[in-house]
């Protein structure tokens, strides 16, 4: 097996090559494919699944699980509408479009450059465009037998909302003293107007949101703190520094309640992009959810019987987009010696889907095979496959970011050994059967 290998430069990754290799895979498709797809919603598969899994994981190990200052919360996803009168999503909540006459088509008045041509206008390719108009982003949906605006709505923009309308009970039942946070990850939805670059502008998506409640002395301290606490984390999953960075926002692009902002963005094959927000809020949802819901929410701290509303630092990441530019940071098309290539994603072995592979040289040797990957499943997610050339075999793995495959050959059935062949060296190991345990978990997890 050729253990040299060239890979492409990160920087020449395409778009359609890796959205490919997501939909052959079963990583990330179109969500209702068979009827042709539904625009900004995309479904993952077997093996994605399990990669947005294993990020959501350890984002609640680092920010909840480690941390005796953070809690979690899973909260619903339709609130009550009040909340986001509240929040100032039913006011404020929009974008700019503008639609053309000719083809009906609606885009975002920012971004017109990417509009093309109109199809159809008689004598013109140019679009027919309307003023701008203001577009909420909200969708909307009905409760109950009748559909007026009694009944109506809405699905949540984002899921910190109903972190600060529970704040008080949390608290409480917790028994948390500030400075503390209430962590939630789940879904949010945005009827986005032009959903585009594969996940990365959905309609659906999912977001870990931490509100961290502060004193208003420690609002520019603990902004710092967790600003560099999430850049560690990001780290931590094996992002090129070079493609990674932080972004303070201007003056201008502040909320009038906000008083520092950042994003933390990544170098996309479609340009620099945001794929978290941290967020000093201020104390205004506090402040509004008290005032709107006529409930104050203010806290006394027991020592020195202050009595005020907490400041908000407020950490966001987008897990759709985090897990896209795990992809685009992973993925690499590599020459080998004798002209042959293989698709690789260099995963870190904590969000690969599949930690090893169990592949024996020969059907016949599938029995003693099985049992080694029965054995390894009761700690990880092991993938076993009999069929086919090992080359190939050993490809199928590379390009889903299986980070060890262990072949079972005609040796092991006298020495009790196997061949455990590393994704990105391509280099093997003889290891004893009984020791592939631990052999993994040092491998995958790092000595203890
Ligand atoms: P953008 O300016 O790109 O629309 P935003 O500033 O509105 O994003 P936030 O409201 O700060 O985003 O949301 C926090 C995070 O949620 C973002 O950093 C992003 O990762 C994710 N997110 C927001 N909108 C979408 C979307 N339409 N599709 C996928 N992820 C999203």
């Amino acid at each position: 097996m050729a253990a040299e290998s060239k890979s492409t430069d990160v920087s020449e990754v395409r778009m359609e090559d890796l959205v490919s290799l997501c939909a052959r895979r079963g990583l990330i498709f179109q969500a209702s494919e068979v009827y042709g797809g539904i625009n900004g919603f995309w479904d993952y598969g077997p093996l994605g699944v399990e990669l947005k899994n294993n990020l959501k994981s350890l984002w609640w190990q680092k920010v909840v699980r480690e941390r005796d200052d953070v809690e979690g919360l899973d909260s619903t996803i339709i609130c009550h509408p009040r909340t986001w009168e509240a929040s100032g999503h039913v006011e404020h909540f929009s974008d700019p479009m503008v639609d053309c006459r000719a083809c009906k088509k609606r885009f975002r008045a920012d971004q017109l450059d990417d509009a093309g041509r109109c199809d159809s206008r008689e004598g013109s390719s140019e679009h027919d465009f309307t003023e701008a108009r203001s577009f909420n982003l909200m969708l909307r949906t009905s409760l109950g037998a009748s559909e007026d605006a009694a009944s109506e709505a809405y699905l949540r923009a984002e899921t910190c909302q109903s972190i600060f309308t529970d704040f008080k009970r949390v608290r409480e039942a917790s028994r948390q003293k500030i400075p503390f946070g209430i962590a939630q990850v789940g879904k949010a939805f945005r009827n986005e107007i032009n959903p585009r670059n594969f996940t990365f502008r959905s309609r659906e998506f999912e977001q870990a949101e931490l509100e961290f409640f502060v004193h208003p002395s420690e609002r520019e301290s603990w902004f710092e703190k967790w600003l560099e606490l999430r850049m560690a984390f990001h780290a931590e999953l094996g992002f090129d520094p070079a493609r990674i960075r932080t972004r303070p926002h201007e003056a201008d692009e502040l909320a009038h309640y906000a008083n520092a902002a950042a994003d933390v963005e990544y170098h996309f094959p479609f340009g620099w992009q945001e794929i978290e927000g941290v967020h000093d809020r201020g104390d205004w949802d506090l402040s509004r959810h008290s005032e709107f819901a006529g409930k104050d929410l203010g806290i006394t701290d027991e020592e020195t019987k202050e009595r005020y509303v907490p400041m908000v630092v407020e950490t966001s990441m987008g897990v759709d987009r985090t897990v896209l530019a795990l992809l685009c940071n992973a993925y690499r098309v590599e020459s080998l010696e004798g002209g042959e290539t293989r698709n690789v994603l260099r995963l870190h072995p904590a969000l690969a889907p599949l930690k090893a592979a169990v592949l024996p040289l020969s059907k016949k040797l599938g029995e003693p095979a099985r049992a080694i990957a029965a054995r390894l499943r009761r700690d990880w997610n092991v993938f076993y496959d009999e069929s086919g050339n090992i080359g190939r075999r050993y490809r199928r793995q590379d390009e889903v970011g299986t980070p060890l495959c262990i072949t079972y050959d005609f040796d092991s059935e006298t020495d009790a050994k196997v061949t455990v062949r590393e994704r990105d060296s391509m280099a093997q190991d003889r290891v004893a059967i009984d020791a592939l345990p631990a052999f993994l978990r040092e491998r995958l997890e790092g000595a203890e």
